[in-house]
């Protein structure tokens, strides 16, 4: 039987924990967030978070810890070298993950530095289900390219398929032809495909991806950052899967890779990352890497009470009660708005609700960046913080055109056990209200561009004063209310 419980009849999610340290938020009013919006280059993530009310930015670092996690780092053992703390999580990776070689690293991307730094010549491809962004910037600061191979169907924003991030294995294994196996140093597999909405992979086509790289003795590499609700996915939608525990469906998906990497921020709510492998002599390719750009073996540029709570945080990965929070308000979150007519990436997935900017905002052209356009504007709106996925989050190709994204969405990430239900209600209410308001949002340009990750620290313009406009809107519907 499952864990999970849901009010009968309403599909409304109950909670099986409860909250014990609470922080007061602020509704700051929307002229205030106006000139927020102003100030931050109309890119959300240079808002400042005394100006947003709820923070659905991302689901990296903002989760909530449990209190046996809190209570954890009471008794780190703080030492250089080796630390009892590291002993810990390297028995926690080993039972969890089933890997007994652990390099622990400061975050996600740093494992993907050192992945990449060690294992990608110029020149070299890496066949994938879907880039990460930061994935992708390390494959190609080291000479790398990518192909991504999805399954047909996956990018369609209305879908019924409950395994959109599963990779094409007939494509897989033509592009493997095409390139070369000694030209394709690693396949990347990630669990929750983040960039396409949280869509997870079944364990039958992890299956068959292996059967590949076997075949053409080509390594497996899995992204793990989104693992845990990528085995909750599995067991409410995998038919083979249902009557397994989270414990034996992870081991399933981890013993399949050759390497598995994962950012700590979203798989054990804490901070940190690591690389594991049951591969004496990849561990070893990658060892002195370690030293080198994060620390210490034992430590790896995390502190001792961080890693304490990811070795607790990886063990309540296997609680599917636990785990189950986040997807199941995402649920209701998706399905209420898919209800309402208002465009999101369906089936729901994993990490937040994706709201489909290209039909939302239909008449701005996708130069003009819809989905950053469409982040601004509810958080002027809302002082709801969501996240551009879409043009702005690409890269310029190497001549500097601008490549569209294959979609463009807003994200509204719903961090792990944070947010109440009335506070999604809230999130509901005003995206319907700017839904029907939707025409008076415009466009966005570019006045400040980095040239790497730009959607971090970029600062753009509307191409008119429809923040204004809908800000004058907003007053006469709601009168003086926040
Ligand atoms: C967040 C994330 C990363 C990067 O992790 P950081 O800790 O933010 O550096 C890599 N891959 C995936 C799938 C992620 O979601």
């Amino acid at each position: 039987m499952s864990d999970v419980k849901f009010y009968k009849g309403e599909d409304i999610p109950l909670e099986l924990h409860k909250v014990r340290v609470v922080q007061k938020l602020h509704l700051v009013p929307i002229e205030r967030r106006l000139d927020a919006i102003k100030e931050g280059g109309f890119n959300t993530f240079r808002l400042s978070t005394r100006d947003v009310y709820l923070d659905m930015l991302t689901d990296s670092g903002t989760n909530a810890m449990s209190d046996n996690q809190v209570a954890a780092m009471f008794q780190a053992d703080d030492a250089y070298a080796g630390s009892q703390s590291f002993a810990r999580l390297q028995k926690a990776v080993e039972e969890v993950l089933g890997k007994r070689f652990l390099l622990p690293v400061h975050q996600g991307r740093a494992a993907e530095n050192i992945i990449c730094k060690t294992f990608i010549k110029p020149g070299n491809l890496i066949p994938m289900n879907y880039h990460f962004t930061t994935a992708l910037a390390h494959i190609t600061e080291n000479g790398g390219k990518i192909a991504e191979l999805l399954c047909d169907g996956a990018l369609e924003i209305k879908s019924s398929n409950p395994f959109k991030g599963n990779i094409d294995i007939e494509k897989l294994e033509a592009c493997i032809q095409q390139n070369g196996a000694a030209n394709i140093p690693f396949i990347r597999m990630e669990a929750s495909t983040n960039l396409i909405g949280g869509q997870p992979f079944s364990i039958s086509n992890m299956m068959d991806v292996r059967r590949i790289a076997d075949k053409y003795g080509i390594m497996l590499v899995l992204d793990a950052s989104l693992l845990g609700e990528n085995a909750y996915l599995v067991k409410q939608r995998e038919e083979q899967w249902k009557e397994n525990s989270m414990a034996e469906i992870i081991k399933m998906m981890t013993g399949l890779a050759d390497l598995v990497y994962f950012s700590a921020r979203k798989l054990s709510s804490s901070r940190g990352g690591g690389i594991c492998t049951n591969k004496k002599e990849l561990y070893g390719k990658m060892e002195a890497l370690i030293p080198l750009y994060e620390g210490f073996l034992t430590y790896g540029g995390i502190s001792v009470r961080e890693i304490e709570a990811m070795a607790i945080g990886l063990y309540e990965t296997l609680d599917e009660s636990m785990i189950s929070q986040s997807p199941s308000f995402i649920k209701y979150l998706v399905e209420t708005l898919d209800s309402l007519g208002i465009p999101v990436v369906t089936p729901p997935g994993v990490l937040g609700c994706h709201v489909d900017a290209m039909q939302f905002c239909d008449h701005i052209p996708q130069s003009e960046y819809p989905a950053g356009a469409l982040a601004a504007a509810f958080y002027l709106i809302s002082g709801v913080r969501g996240m551009e996925r879409g043009t702005i989050s690409s890269v310029r190709d190497e001549h500097g055109v601008e490549i569209l994204a294959d979609a463009e969405l807003l994200r509204l990430a719903v961090p792990r056990r944070v947010f109440t239900l009335s506070q999604i209600k809230y999130v509901i209410d005003r995206l319907q209200w700017l839904y029907d308001n939707r025409k008076m949002i415009g466009g966005l340009t570019f006045v400040y561009e980095p040239p790497v990750l730009r959607f971090f620290m970029g600062g753009l313009a509307p191409t008119s004063d429809w923040p204004e406009q809908l800000m004058l809107k907003f007053r006469k519907d709601f009168g003086d209310s926040l």
